[in-house]
C-alpha cells in the first residue's frame, strides 16, 4: 500500500473522531435552532453555552468573552476592522507586521483605502518584531496594536507579552491572531494582556468554517455581520451548533493533551532540525531556533524549486508545503520569507513541514530520507549547482 504521511497541519488538520461524533449528535439529534423557545432549541443554546466556556477556560477568558465566527478569518477581519471604525474619533493609525496571516495584511490595506494609517514593522532574520520599533511606532493616533501570536510559515513566537504590556502602558487595544498557537502552546489572555484574540477549529483537529474572536470585557467593536440577535447580537446568524460543538470538543482534548503534546512533538520537530542539515548541504532553517512552534519545520534548500520538491514528496505520500505562493498565475515567494530577508532564489526553494501529534518519529526518518534523495535529483537538475552529495 502507498503511505501516505501528511505534513501540512498548519494548513489545516484531521477531524478527531471524537470531534466528529460530538458533532454528528448536533446534527441529526440536538438539531434546534439556539433561538427557538421550546425545549428542542433552549437543549442547543445551553451546549453553545458550555462551548463557550470550555474555550474561554484554555485561554484564561471569561465565558462571555468569546463569541463564535465563520473562521480564523473571520475573527481576524472582525477585530480589525471592528476597532477601526469603533474608534476611529480617537485615531486612525495602526501597528501590525510585515509577516501576518493575508487576513490581517489585507483587512489592513482595506483600511488604508479607507483613510486609516498602518505601519508595518519589520522582522529580524527569525521572524520577530523588535520591541523597540514598536514602541517608536506608537503615536497619539494608535488605537490597534495586531501582531499574531506564533507565524504560521516559520513557526517564530512573537514576544506577546512584552507587547501587551506596551499596549496596555500606552492604552491601545492589543489584537493577536493566535490561530497557530491557540489550543497548541499556553496562552493567558489576562497575564499576556491581551484584548482581542483569534483562533480557528480547523487547526486544532477541529472542523473547518468555525472560528472565534475573544473581546475583552469592555470592549466595543462594530458589527461586521449585521441581521439577528445572536452572539450577543455582535454576530448575526444562525450558529453553526454541530461545528462549535466540535470545536469545543477538540479545545477540551486539546488542553487536556497539551504538555504530552507539545513534548511529542518538540522531539519529532528537533528530530527534523537535526537530520536535515546533517543529511543535505545548504540546508538553512528559517524561524527562530528556540522560539518557534513545536509543531513547524522550515527548511530553504539552495539550488531548489520549492514547488517541484512538493510535487516530488507527493509521489512519495507526503505533503508539505512550499514558501511561495501561486498568485495570478505568478509564484511569487511568500511575503513571510521575503519579510526575513531571503533572495529570492532562497525563498523559492523553502518546505514547511508542520506536525501534528499523530505523526511519529519513523515517518519522521522516511520524510528525511526521501527528502535527501528528492532533493538530490533537483539538484543534479540545476545548472547552478555544483555541489556533491553528502
Ligand atoms: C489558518 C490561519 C488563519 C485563517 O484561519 P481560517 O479559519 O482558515 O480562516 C489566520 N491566521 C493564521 C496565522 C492562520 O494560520
Amino acid at each position: 500500500m502507498e503511505r501516505k504521511v501528511y505534513l501540512d497541519n498548519a494548513a489545516t488538520t484531521m477531524v478527531r473522531p471524537e470531534v466528529v461524533e460530538t458533532m454528528n449528535k448536533y446534527y441529526t439529534e440536538l438539531y434546534g435552532n439556539p433561538s427557538s423557545i421550546y425545549e428542542f432549541g433552549q437543549k442547543a443554546k445551553k451546549a453553545l453555552g458550555s462551548a463557550r466556556e470550555t474555550v474561554a477556560g484554555i485561554i484564561n477568558a471569561d465565558t462571555d468573552e468569546i463569541y463564535f465566527t465563520g473562521s480564523g478569518s473571520e475573527a481576524d477581519n472582525w477585530a480589525i476592522k471592528g476597532v477601526a471604525e469603533k474608534y476611529c474619533s480617537k485615531g486612525k493609525h495602526i501597528i501590525t507586521s510585515k509577516i501576518e496571516h493575508h487576513a490581517i495584511l489585507h483587512s489592513c490595506e482595506y483600511l488604508e483605502k479607507n483613510g486609516f494609517e498602518v505601519t508595518y514593522l519589520e522582522v529580524d532574520e527569525y521572524g520577530m518584531i523588535s520591541l523597540d520599533d514598536l514602541k517608536a511606532a506608537i503615536k497619539e493616533e494608535t488605537i490597534l496594536i495586531t501582531i499574531m501570536f506564533a507565524n504560521n510559515e516559520i513557526g517564530t513566537i512573537e514576544p506577546v507579552r512584552e507587547i501587551g504590556a506596551i499596549a496596555k502602558e500606552n492604552n491601545i487595544f492589543f489584537h493577536t491572531d493566535a490561530v497557530q498557537a491557540f489550543g497548541h502552546i499556553p496562552i493567558d489572555v489576562e497575564e499576556m494582556n491581551i484584548d482581542l484574540l483569534s483562533a480557528s477549529a480547523h487547526k486544532i483537529n477541529g472542523p473547518k468554517g468555525v472560528g472565534m474572536l475573544y473581546i475583552k470585557k469592555g470592549i466595543r467593536l462594530e458589527n461586521l455581520i449585521h441581521g439577528g440577535a445572536q452572539e450577543r447580537k455582535m454576530r448575526a446568524g444562525t450558529e453553526n451548533v454541530p461545528g462549535i460543538m466540535g470545536f469545543a470538543k477538540a479545545v477540551e482534548i486539546a488542553g487536556k493533551t497539551m504538555d504530552e503534546s507539545i513534548e511529542k512533538m518538540t522531539v519529532l520537530r528537533d528530530r527534523f532540525m537535526k537530520l536535515i542539515p546533517e543529511r543535505i548541504d545548504n540546508a538553512k532553517l528559517n524561524g527562530h531556533p528556540v522560539k518557534r512552534l513545536p509543531g513547524n519545520v522550515n527548511f530553504s534548500f539552495e539550488f531548489i524549486e520549492g514547488e517541484s520538491l512538493l510535487l516530488y514528496l507527493d509521489m512519495d505520500g507526503i505533503s508539505g508545503s512550499s514558501g511561495s505562493a501561486c498568485t495570478s498565475g505568478a509564484l511569487d515567494p511568500s511575503h513571510v520569507l521575503m519579510g526575513i530577508g531571503l533572495a529570492h532564489e532562497i525563498a523559492h526553494g523553502s518546505l514547511r513541514l508542520s506536525l501534528s501529534d499523530f505523526n511519529t518519529e519513523e515517518e519522521v526518518d522516511y520524510t528525511v530520507e526521501k527528502l535527501v534523495n528528492v532533493v538530490d535529483r533537483l539538484r543534479q537538475m540545476s545548472p547552478l549547482y555544483t555541489g556533491r552529495r553528502k
